[in-house]
């Protein structure tokens, strides 16, 4: 028996249209007006928004460093519930393997922690934190095997690289046509400046931005775009935070370079005044880069506004704040870096972009479903609603009033940033490849998530 999602209208990048939606196991059949209603289950969707399944293409739902007490809050099978209950039908979650340690390994050890956990479909970004002939040989294996993207660093010691190895990878990555993004921060002007602040006694929260001011990330950002130039690969920035950045990106742009830019909501909704907070609250915000200042956030927005930001995605990195972010009380150096947040995001872009005007409902399907999909090969499985397409539909109720608490959300960690925002809409039901596994905000169907093989065909 099909469902059909009667009176709804039907939202993508480029339109909306009352449209009946017809779903048969796993795939969309049917659409059009007025839609014969025999042998179907019929669901009255009559003032809802029907979106396609949001996809967040930056997380870090399980991460164990092997210490134990700073593994992540939140494991694959609590922070896809969080995902899935409120639309995020699908993660693309950094796998990211240990010095020594092969791709394909890391490969099999994220799998074990996804398959049979995973409440939302998922796929990888593999991370490359070294580079030799074994693991050049390996980028090859992992297109073969689905994961078309992958991720590179020029901060934290234990896993960036050094230019040049950046630049034997993405002419590697290049060859099977993969996309790369990479963290940008420089990391040897991060040290100094930690080790001056820790010298100087300045141990505080108020001291983790002023250690990544934005000229870290520019400078980082302007040498990535510099490298891929160079290589002529199409590259992916991820969580860029700034203006400074921004007019980097503009510059490689004016040169015809094709550049992917992805922010999070903590960089629109949030901003640096947070870590003077009292009680070391401040510890809750630590994630680099850090938070910005109002003027960044604006610059942001400005660019979600014209597209020069590409996507929207979270950077989801759960650690508590008692017993994880407290172990860095007297330095905050030690403190882990991260915020949850692939809970949040569908609501905090619509509310905070949508209902204020700055972004339509249109431009909102783009940033965190339709232009994800197509940047990362998931397109048109993934990211728009039409026939032939996987059936992952939000039922999004546009009326619905909320407020973001600790004590109310799925992610399995003991603050939110977000604490007592208020949100606008909301997923009224989700559909994963046509099965309803949330309602109201609930996991109905937990579990039900598969791995997404990708096609670098796909890729445009
Ligand atoms: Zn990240």
């Amino acid at each position: 028996m099909s469902i059909l999602l009667k009176g709804g209208i039907v939202v993508s990048a480029k339109g909306r249209r009352q449209l009946d939606v017809r779903i048969d196991g796993e795939k969309i059949v049917e659409m059009g007006t007025h839609l014969k209603t025999e042998n179907s289950t019929v669901e009255d969707v009559t003032e809802c928004f029907l979106l396609p399944g949001f996809i967040d293409a930056h997380t870090h739902l399980e991460l164990n460093n092997g210490k134990g007490s700073m593994g992540t809050a939140d494991n694959f099978y609590t922070g896809s519930k969080a995902a899935v209950a409120k639309g995020t039908t699908a993660v693309i979650d950094m796998a990211t393997p240990s010095k020594g340690s092969s791709l394909k390994d890391c490969l099999a050890a994220w799998d074990q922690l996804a398959k049979g956990n995973s409440s939302c479909d998922y796929t990888y970004h593999m991370s490359i934190i070294e580079w030799n002939p074994a693991i050049k040989a390996e980028v090859k294996a992992m297109i073969d095997a689905g994961i078309t993207s992958f991720k590179m660093y020029m901060a934290y010691d234990n896993l960036r690289t050094t230019d040049a190895e950046i630049f034997e990878a993405m002419n590697e990555i290049h060859k099977y046509q993969g996309m790369l993004g990479i963290h940008c921060e420089n990391g040897d002007m991060v040290n100094e400046m930690i080790a001056q602040f820790v010298a100087e006694g300045k141990l505080s929260p108020h001291y983790h931005p002023l250690t990544r001011p934005d000229s870290v990330e520019a400078e980082a950002v302007e040498r990535y775009l510099m490298i891929a130039d160079l290589a002529n690969l199409p590259v992916n920035i991820v969580h860029l935070s700034t203006k400074r950045s921004l007019e980097a990106v503009k510059r490689a742009r004016a040169r015809n370079q094709k550049v992917f830019v992805e922010t999070c909501p903590q960089y629109l909704v949030l901003d640096e005044h947070l870590y003077d907070g009292p009680d070391f609250e401040g510890a809750k915000y630590v994630c680099s880069p850090p938070l910005r200042s109002i003027g960044d956030q604006q610059a942001l927005w400005d660019g979600v506004i014209d597209g020069q930001v590409n996507t929207i995605s979270t950077d989801h990195c759960s650690f508590n704040f008692e017993g994880q972010k407290t172990i860095g009380k007297e330095d905050f150096s030690k403190i882990p870096n991260g915020m949850p947040g692939v809970e949040t995001r569908p609501e905090l872009i619509y509310t905070y972009g949508v209902t204020t005007g700055k972004i339509s409902l249109e431009r909102m399907v783009g940033l965190i479903s339709e232009d994800i999909a197509k940047q990362f090969a998931l397109y048109p499985q993934k990211g728009i609603i039409q026939a032939g397409s996987d059936a992952d539909i939000v039922i999004w109720d546009p009326k619905t009033t909320g407020v973001i608490s600790a004590t109310t959300q799925l992610q399995n960690v003991d603050y939110t940033p977000y604490d007592g925002m208020q949100t606008k809409g909301s997923a009224k039901a989700v559909y994963l490849r046509g099965q309803k596994v949330a309602e109201n905000g609930q996991v109905i169907a937990e579990k039900q998530g598969k791995f997404i093989f990708r096609n670098i065909s796909k890729n445009n």
